[in-house]
């Protein structure tokens, strides 16, 4: 499991800016929104790893999308015409942001956050170490849950829930995303802080790799808006995790509670 980064140049790629204008609409719309991407480094990607576009050249450059990458490299023809030895994978996107219409991460916040890393130029389909594929993430989710949790923006698109105010909650309750899963478990343990169920005792926390972790830490929504977003992911056991999903849709129509209520419904 890594995270890739992924560089669209508008001047220069086949894949124009409407193109990219088409996919947010399409992604607001269907929730469906797929394509392809040439990716340099085709032997260190595999399907399953995450990835991040960065919008790159002139004009408003930063991340344009993030999600997973869901085929293995295949080879097929070079899209810019020189007959280079050309590699794709397939792309599913969560998130598209439009860079040119408002909030976005841009590559200037990157260099700010990440000095020693290039941004700005390089191949696409660059794997990051895991150290800073993890705080890319961690400053993504950041940038996601400030900007996009509070009413309607229209430059931002989710691709896997309706996009509104419950989108960024609901996909990171819902769908694993490796890298924090890992960063959480080594830093917080692996203990169910409803009932204590703990898994460390039935894998090895030390040991533990990105294919060894499982979705143990879900992101609920905060009572208030916390310092940081990691204090809205909480560890619990697939027993807590049931019980929760029954609180929800009795007492909330399915949509998620805070953490709290777990807290209230199991002391009783
Ligand atoms: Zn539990």
């Amino acid at each position: 499991m890594s995270v890739v980064i992924l560089r669209w140049n508008p001047e220069i790629s086949s894949y124009r800016m409407e193109s990219f204008k088409n996919a947010v609409e399409e992604a607001k719309n269907t929730q469906k929104y797929m394509l392809n991407w040439s990716v340099w480094e085709h032997e260190k990607v595999h399907c399953g790893d995450c990835f991040f576009m960065l919008r790159v050249g002139k004009g408003k450059t930063g991340v344009v999308m993030s999600g997973k990458i869901v085929s293995e490299p295949y080879h097929e023809e070079d899209w810019s015409g020189k007959g280079r030895m050309t590699y794709y994978v397939n792309i599913r996107p969560d998130f598209l942001v439009d860079t040119e219409r408002g909030k976005h991460l841009s590559i200037r916040d990157l260099e700010k956050a990440f000095p020693n890393y290039v941004w700005k130029e390089g191949h696409s389909g660059m794997v990051l170490s895991d150290s800073l594929g993890t705080k890319l993430e961690w400053l993504w989710l950041d940038f996601l849950y400030s900007n996009f949790s509070v009413g309607k923006k229209g430059n931002f698109a989710s691709n896997l829930f309706d996009t509104d105010s419950e989108c960024v909650l609901k996909t990171y309750h819902c769908y694993m995303v490796e890298p924090l899963q890992l960063d959480l478990a080594k830093k917080k343990g692996a203990a169910c802080e409803i009932c204590g169920y703990d898994y460390e005792k039935v894998f090895d926390l030390s040991s533990l790799n990105y294919g060894g972790v499982q979705n143990i830490y879900y992101f609920f929504p905060g009572k208030r808006q916390g310092k940081s977003v990691r204090q809205n992911f909480h560890c619990i056991c697939a027993n807590c995790r049931n019980i929760y999903s029954d609180i929800c849709s009795d007492t909330n129509d399915g949509d998620l509670l805070p953490f709290e209520s777990l807290v209230k419904m199991k002391r009783k």
